[in-house]
């Protein structure tokens, strides 16, 4: 089974991932500390604090509570799994994220084992890189209460981040498997070969300099981890709120030329990193947006970096202009409801056409990258969203996202005619598009 593009599961990781309804039976998170007396001063905040170390089945890890309880709730989240987790203090069991104990407690330990099996739009909590492990640090939240994970490295090993784990991805093994690059570390062990690892090293440089100059924007520094997966799928990719990135290959399929060959390698590294920028800190923002966003700016980065070539780019474009036109029919992008391939193709058409118009109608002064600029610069007061992106395009891209009907993608390929580009038929939706190297 094939993914059907880079991180197709929930990708960029979202510390907040939207939660089922609560459950019927109300369960207790930490029990509230004693209602002060009437002079007591402001009482300190209630932290659950969570330290984890390496473990031969993978990690452990000990919650230490603000108060006696008898159940803790782990934090609701249809983004995580922990079925391999066990507990392993006398007394206390954890079923479905609820941990129960006959005594009131302030402690205990849990053993965090490797997730067998990777599933569509669910984080692993924890994965191998190399002699490694990778934790998924929103796994260790207790519903309701501020919680910290702390790693604890082992002599010789290394945590990274070194501070708030919980944010996301988390590094935890031996440091002679970081390597530091210019602006990024990468982490693999010896499952990952030379090659494939030069060719990430070199995308990931080239990409985050080129999307640093292009959004006027410094970015943060990330860590990169490089790993096999146990499967289904032949590759898969999330970024995360802590800068560190997951890259993860299907061992059986690690030496077939598809999923390691460097134009492929180039866009999947590339579709990552721009995630570093793009992630969306506002509830509500459609996936297609930052996921098209990140798909689209990894392959007008790959064509203006000669990772791609021109035709090779359009090629893509043509692709995901035809998938959506299929998934999309005569519904708007905003009403409609889509899913797993069907958000990056479209996604990715949405991106095109809001580029071709911006290039048209600047005369070439304005491009994909300036419409992020204004979004970027739209969220830095908490997060872009669906109005910033109308606000930063024009009337042939809301043909796209609002229009619906049987005239919608004729009208569509004759608005993106006027600017240059063209869709040479909106059911085969072949297109033939301007230059894809941006215009600074
Ligand atoms: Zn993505």
């Amino acid at each position: 089974m094939a993914a059907a593009c880079a991180c197709l599961i929930g990708c960029p990781a979202t510390p907040e991932a939207p939660a089922p309804a609560p459950a019927p039976t109300p369960t207790v998170a930490v029990e509230p500390a004693p209602a002060p007396t009437p002079d007591a001063v402001e009482p300190a905040p209630a932290i659950v604090s969570v330290s984890v170390w390496q473990h031969a089945q993978g990690a452990r890890a000990v919650f230490e509570l603000p108060a006696p309880a008898r159940q803790v709730q782990l934090r609701r989240s249809d983004a995580v799994r922990r079925d391999t987790w066990r507990s392993v203090t006398p007394g206390v069991e954890l079923v479905d994220g609820l941990v129960t104990s006959a005594e009131p407690l302030t402690r205990f330990e849990l053993t965090l084992a490797p997730d067998p099996v990777e599933i569509d739009r669910i984080y692993p909590s924890l994965h191998r890189v190399g002699r490694g492990v990778a934790l998924y640090g929103p796994a260790l939240l207790v519903e309701g209460v501020e919680t910290h994970v702390v790693l604890r490295p082992d002599a010789g090993s290394v945590a990274i981040p070194e501070h708030a784990a919980e944010a996301g991805y988390a590094y935890l093994g031996p440091a002679e498997e970081v390597t530091q690059a210019d602006g990024l570390r990468i982490v693999a062990g010896d499952d990952i070969t030379p090659a494939l690892l030069a060719t990430i090293r070199r995308e990931a440089e080239v990409s985050l300099r080129y999307y640093r100059d292009q959004l006027e924007r410094p970015g943060r520094e990330p860590t990169i981890l490089v790993a096999t997966s146990p499967g289904p799928f032949e590759y898969r990719g999330d970024a995360s709120q802590s800068a560190v990135i997951s890259l993860r290959f299907m061992a059986a399929h690690m030496h077939e030329a598809d999923v390691t060959a460097p134009q492929f390698v180039a866009k999947f590294v590339r579709h990552e990193a721009f995630h570093l920028w793009n992630a969306p800190t506002t509830e509500g923002v459609p996936d297609w947006l930052h996921e098209g966003g990140a798909e689209y700016a990894a392959i007008v980065s790959a064509v203006a970096n000669g990772a791609l070539t021109q035709e090779e780019g359009v090629a893509q474009l043509s692709r995901n202009l035809g998938r959506c036109s299929e998934a999309l029919g005569e519904r708007s992008l905003v009403t409609a409801e889509l899913s797993g391939w069907q958000i990056y193709a479209c996604g990715v058409t949405l991106q095109w056409v809001a580029d071709v118009e911006a290039r048209g109608g600047s005369q070439g002064r304005r491009d994909t990258f300036a419409i992020w600029r204004d979004l970027l610069r739209a969220g830095d007061a908490g997060g872009y969203t669906l109005a910033d992106l109308r606000a930063a395009t024009g009337p042939t891209t809301a043909l796209l996202l609002d229009a619906a009907g049987p005239r919608r993608w004729p009208d569509l390929a004759r608005a993106v005619a006027g600017h240059g580009a063209k869709i040479s038929d909106g059911a085969d939706a072949v297109l033939e598009a301007p230059a894809l190297a941006p215009s600074r």
